[in-house]
């Protein structure tokens, strides 16, 4: 069943560009920045902040690790909770910086304070090409809406466990799963779901 859903999403969505990146740039860097600064606000709110990191010149490893806080707050201010968002960002440059990217485990990132499962799976996932599935509030109430879990609030890791022993160990489904779950939440399965047309319609349990 996890892989019908991933099926008739991809057949429906087809397939997803993510993470957009901007050309030339650390692709790690801007994975990481990009997910630290999507906590609790939409990608709008983030790519106003990543362009005025780059009208800076700051989103670069060195630039960031000099950068005094007061400053980065200024740019990151659109993407909200920017003082704790600086902090983290901070903290990540700090750790994360000179350390071989072989050398980057999900525990590493972890114990960065402001850094939590989904902004580590997704950093790992997107920035770094390594097989961790993101879970985020979307999956979540997808799942809990197909009846494929029985409480909305299961734990990360229950769901994440749940989702990859059904599906294959590969980064590029891991990845198109995710964006396609985040696509079909913004069309269908909203808050208020739009079941009229949806592509999960017959499997779905909770359709209005
Ligand atoms: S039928 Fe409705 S509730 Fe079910 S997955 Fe589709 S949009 Fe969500």
């Amino acid at each position: 069943m996890v892989k019908k859903i991933y099926k008739l999403l991809l057949e429906r969505y087809g397939y997803q560009d993510w993470w957009p990146v901007h050309e030339g740039n650390d692709k790690f860097l801007e994975v990481s920045i990009g997910a630290i600064l999507t906590q609790n606000t939409n990608w709008r709110n983030v790519e106003k902040a990543i362009r005025n990191l780059l009208e800076e010149n700051l989103l670069d490893w060195e630039a960031l690790s000099k950068v005094e806080e007061k400053k980065l707050k200024e740019c990151i201010k659109p993407a909200g909770f920017y003082n704790q968002k600086a902090k983290t960002i901070k903290g990540f440059v700090r750790t994360i910086k000179d350390i071989d990217r072989d050398r980057i485990t999900r525990k590493l990132l972890l114990s960065i304070k402001g850094i939590g499962n989904e902004t580590a799976d997704s950093i790992l996932l997107y920035g770094l090409e390594k097989p961790f599935f993101v879970i985020d509030s979307y999956t979540k109430r997808l799942f809990y809406r197909l009846g494929m879990i029985n409480q909305k609030n299961i734990k990360y890791e229950e769901l994440q466990n749940f989702i990859i022993k059904r599906i294959e160990r590969d980064v590029e489904v891991y990845k198109q799963y995710h964006a396609l779950i985040v696509e079909h939440s913004k069309i269908h399965c909203r808050k208020k779901p739009n079941c009229i047309n949806c592509p999960l319609e017959r499997y779905c349990t909770k359709m209005l």
